[in-house]
């Protein structure tokens, strides 16, 4: 008989599983999902080449806690990722720093622009396009006009399925152009690949005796909620345990208010007969009109090959019908307001813990859902102990 249920077999699941495991709790997961390890999940394919299912995965962070917990797990190696833009028929590295302007400005132009940015932004490192759009320096805008205009318009608009024209600026304050020859995508301190893949990490995670794992298994299939009650039905009998639910709410409460809208993907593999196909292991390609990234998963991590393997990126909304996966949830007024009413009715739940990207109605990085699970972990320790 357990004493806690979690749904949902990714990172959120599997972290606050394995501690109340460590807490001498039987825990069932239920996964929908013929696999643990949630959009994390990796495998090799049928020429051995290490492949993400669910898109390009590199984790980093600047909080050691967070690099601390996972190396209990797996052994990690330094990986940088560096990621890059092909525009006009040329590579160039992303964030764009001063290669950018090299690749594209003749050598005085170059010169000329490089100068004028030192000196008006006098030893930043780094801006955003939506202030360099706004530069009072013509030259240093006409250079982010190149940007937006090249870039920043057009992949934003494929992304998110708008017109360029209604783009919400500050949407564009997440990618900063760098102030330098400084390459990389990442800042963080810490910034790995496991050594051998994401789900053996999941699998050291998951190997506890006090761990039963249920794939295939919708979490509708076997708990009942009811908003007037105080506890979860499970197997049809009401349970005082804790039940930690990581998937969506709308699902949960049979879509009552709507379905929360999301942006999906769509993969589309190619098997190569050469050794490298692209600059980097992710490449934006902002020009084309259908797919927005290739990631080539011979360089991600590097795997020494005589083939490669790509996957094509296609973004598209989220289709219910149509079983596409839920990714970027799509954040309006209404939609907050639609996600803040199924939180509502679900608070008065008192063994019900919501956590995760689905949850949260929220896009986080794998640090920041660790972050949040270990937090729910301290939440559920409190709640337990008053129980
Ligand atoms: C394309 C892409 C690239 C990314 N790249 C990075 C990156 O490079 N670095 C980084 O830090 N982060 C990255 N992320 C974010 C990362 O994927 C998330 O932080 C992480 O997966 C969140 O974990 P989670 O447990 O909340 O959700 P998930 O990984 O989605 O796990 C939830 C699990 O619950 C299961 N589930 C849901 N509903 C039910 C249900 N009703 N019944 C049963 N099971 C259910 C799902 O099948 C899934 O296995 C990326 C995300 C995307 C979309």
């Amino acid at each position: 008989m357990e004493d806690c249920i979690v749904i949902g077999c990714g990172f959120a699941g599997s972290v606050i599983a394995r501690h109340l495991a460590e807490k001498n709790k039987k825990v069932l997961i239920i996964e929908r999902r013929n696999h643990i390890a949630g959009n994390m999940y990796d495998f090799r394919d049928e020429n051995g080449i290490l492949v993400q299912k669910y898109g390009p995965h590199t984790f980093h962070t600047t909080n050691k806690k967070l690099y601390d917990y996972i190396n209990r797990f797996a052994e990690w190696v330094p990986f940088e990722l560096k990621c890059m833009t092909y525009i006009d028929g040329k590579f160039t590295p992303t964030p764009f720093n001063f290669q950018t302007i090299d690749d594209y400005y003749t050598f005085e132009e170059a010169y000329l622009l490089k100068k004028r940015i030192k000196e008006y932004y006098n030893g930043q490192d780094k801006t955003t396009i939506v202030e360099m759009l706004d530069c009072e320096d013509e030259t240093i805008r006409s250079y982010a006009q190149f940007l937006y205009d090249k870039d920043y318009s057009l992949y934003t608009a494929k992304q998110w399925g708008i017109s360029p024209k209604d783009i919400d600026i500050s949407v564009l304050k997440r990618v900063p152009v760098r102030l330098s020859y400084k390459n990389g995508y990442f800042d963080d301190e810490y910034q790995v690949m496991p050594k051998i893949s994401f789900v053996n990490f999941f699998e050291n995670i998951l190997s506890h005796p006090n761990i039963e794992i249920r794939l295939n298994t919708e979490a509708k299939d076997v708990l009942e909620i009811n908003t007037n009650s105080k506890f979860v039905k499970f197997d049809g009998k009401q349970v005082d345990i804790p039940v930690i639910y990581t998937g969506a709410l709308d699902q949960l409460l049979d879509y009552k208010y709507g379905e929360l809208p999301y942006r999906s993907l769509r993969f589309e593999y190619h098997t190569i007969n050469m050794t490298s196909y692209q600059e980097a292991p992710v490449v934006a390609y902002p020009q084309e009109k259908e797919f927005t990234r290739i990631t080539e998963y011979t360089k991600l991590p590097v795997q020494m090959k005589n083939i490669t393997k790509i996957a094509i990126e296609y973004p598209l909304q989220h289709n219910l019908a149509e079983k596409t996966e839920p990714y970027y949830p799509i954040l309006t007024d209404n939609s907050i307001g639609e996600f803040g009413k199924y939180r509502a009715d679900l608070s008065d739940i008192e063994n019900l813990f919501l956590c995760g990207r689905l949850a949260d109605f929220k896009y986080y990085n794998m640090d920041q859902i660790l972050e949040k699970a270990m937090a729910m972990c301290d939440i559920i320790d409190e709640w337990l102990g008053g129980h």
